[in-house]
C-alpha cells in the first residue's frame, strides 16, 4: 500500500521542513506502509535532508525526458536522482489540462525517469463530460495504451471531477475503474481524488485500490497521517 501526498504548488523550503519534521513523529505508527511526500522543486532538496534515514521518500511532480538541455524550467531524471530523490509524479490532470502535455509526452517522461531510475507515479483518469459522454473507458484506454508494465511503475486513477472538488468516486466507480485499468496493464494502482481522513479507509479496503494519491488533504500532516494509518490496517 502506497500512501502519495501532491503537494502541488504549496509549500516552500521552510514549510515543507516544518511539515517532515512533524511526519518524522509519526513514522513510528506508519510501519507496512509506503509513504511519499511530492512537494514542489524548490522544497524537494530540504525533504529529503530532512526525511535521510527514514523510510519515507520523496518524489517529484514532474520530470523532463532529457538528461539536460534548451528546456527551460524543466527538470531532469538525473538531476533529481542527484538530489536523492525517489521518484516524480508523471501525468498529472493539471500539467495534461493547464500546461498542454499529451499522452505522448507523459510517456517519453515516464521513460526517462524509469532508465534514470527514478520510480513513477503515471496518472490516468477521465474528465467530467468525458464520463457522461460513456467515454470513460476509451479514455483510459488512450491514456494507458502509451505505457508497458515495469518494477518501479504505478498508476494513480484520478478521475479529473474528483480533483480537488470535495467529490469522491463512489466505492462502486472506483472499484470499476481500477479493474478496468488493470486488465489494461498490471501495475500497482493508487486512487486520487478527494481522499480525506473520512473516506480513505472504504478507498483503500477495495480489492483493487493498493493505495492513495492525495492532493489537498496531504498539506496538512495530522490529515496526512491519519489518511496513512487507515493503509496500516489490515483490510
Ligand atoms: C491530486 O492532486 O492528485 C489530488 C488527488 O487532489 P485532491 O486530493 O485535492 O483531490
Amino acid at each position: 500500500m502506497l500512501i502519495a501526498g501532491n503537494w502541488k504548488m504549496y509549500k516552500g523550503p521552510a514549510e515543507t521542513a516544518e511539515f517532515c519534521v512533524e511526519l518524522k513523529r509519526h513514522a513510528a505508527d506508519l510501519e507496512g506502509v509506503d509513504i511519499a511526500v511530492c512537494p514542489p522543486y524548490a522544497s524537494l532538496a530540504v525533504a529529503v535532508q530532512i526525511l535521510a534515514g527514514t523510510e519515507i521518500a520523496v518524489a517529484a511532480q514532474n520530470v523532463h525526458w532529457e538528461p539536460e538541455g534548451a528546456f527551460t524550467g524543466e527538470v531532469s531524471a538525473p538531476m533529481l536522482r542527484e538530489l536523492g530523490v525517489y521518484g516524480a509524479i508523471v501525468g498529472h490532470s493539471e500539467r495534461r489540462q493547464l500546461f498542454g502535455e499529451t499522452d505522448e509526452g507523459v510517456a517519453r517522461r515516464i521513460r526517462a525517469a524509469l532508465d534514470a531510475g527514478l520510480s513513477v507515479i503515471a496518472c490516468v483518469g477521465e474528465t467530467e463530460a468525458e464520463r457522461e459522454a460513456g467515454e470513460t473507458e476509451d479514455v483510459l484506454r488512450r491514456q494507458v495504451s502509451v505505457l508497458e508494465a515495469e518494477d518501479n511503475l504505478v498508476l494513480a486513477y484520478e478521475p479529473v471531477w474528483a480533483i480537488g472538488t470535495g467529490k469522491t468516486a463512489t466505492p462502486e466507480i472506483a472499484q470499476e475503474a481500477h479493474e478496468f485499468v488493470k486488465s489494461l496493464l498490471d501495475v500497482p494502482v493508487l486512487y486520487g481524488g478527494s481522499v480525506k481522513p473520512e473516506n480513505a479507509g472504504e478507498l483503500l479496503a477495495l480489492p483493487d485500490v493498493d493505495g492513495a494519491l492525495v492532493g489537498g488533504a496531504s498539506l496538512d500532516v495530522e490529515s496526512f497521517a491519519a489518511i496513512c494509518l487507515n493503509a496500516t490496517r489490515p483490510m
